[in-house]
């Protein structure tokens, strides 16, 4: 799995900006603000913002995350258009006994028949891309804002989660605690995150 935020735009400043238009003023006390906005369940101020995330993942991963509607936007690689060797991403995290299934092998003859059906253009691609495993790996653009984004963190940074899509959800939040733009409105919304 790979994440990477490659856009961001705002901050916790313009998000008090924008609340500040229930004053007819811009609001500069930041500190106090936000805080209170997310308390107090004030969200629609956070919508004005922008997060921009390219992501590598499984596509059972993706068909979890692309079920958040709200708030985000998603552009997802087409193997109609690419007949580059798929990649595989199957992990195991343990449960009830061990794993005896000769996975390997399995993939290798998906990928070998994915391949030599690729020829022959676009037909052949929508032909091919059918037998491939929901553990094939896909690339997408994952924008959101800062709202969207911590309801995301809440349902899917959860130990309900997949273990994968909460690893991914962890990924996305290592990415966004780097940055300095949303540090207080982080440290609050953090609080909300039970994990
Ligand atoms: C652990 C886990 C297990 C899951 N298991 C399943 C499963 O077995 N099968 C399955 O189909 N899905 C499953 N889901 C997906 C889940 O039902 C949601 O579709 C998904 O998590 C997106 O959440 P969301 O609706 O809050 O996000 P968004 O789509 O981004 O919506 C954000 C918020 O907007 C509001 N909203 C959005 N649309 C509407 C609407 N139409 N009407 C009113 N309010 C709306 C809600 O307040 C919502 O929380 C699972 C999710 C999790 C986290």
């Amino acid at each position: 799995m790979r994440v990477k935020l490659i856009q961001i735009a705002g901050s916790d400043q313009s998000v008090a900006n924008i609340a500040g238009i229930s004053y007819n003023k811009e609001l500069s006390s930041v500190d106090r603000l936000i805080p209170f906005l997310i308390k107090n369940g004030h969200h629609s101020p956070f919508e004005h913002t922008l997060l921009t995330f390219y992501v590598e993942v499984p596509i059972f991963v993706a068909r979890q995350i692309m079920r958040h509607r709200i708030g985000f936007s998603w552009n997802e690689m087409s193997r109609r258009y690419v007949d580059s060797e798929p990649e595989f991403d199957v992990s195991w995290h343990g449960g009830e006994g061990d794993i005896d299934f000769p996975i390997a092998g399995l993939l290798a003859d998906i990928k070998k028949m994915y391949v030599s059906l690729n020829k022959g253009g676009l037909k052949m691609r929508e032909f091919a891309r059918q037998i491939l495993p929901v553990c094939t790996t896909t690339k997408i653009y994952m924008s959101c804002n800062i709202r969207s984004f911590w309801n995301f963190q809440v349902l899917r940074n959860s130990p309900h989660a997949q273990a994968e899509t909460r690893q991914f959800a962890k990924l996305l939040l290592e990415e966004l605690l780097k940055r300095e733009e949303y540090s207080v409105s982080n440290k609050y919304f953090l609080e909300t995150l039970k994990c």
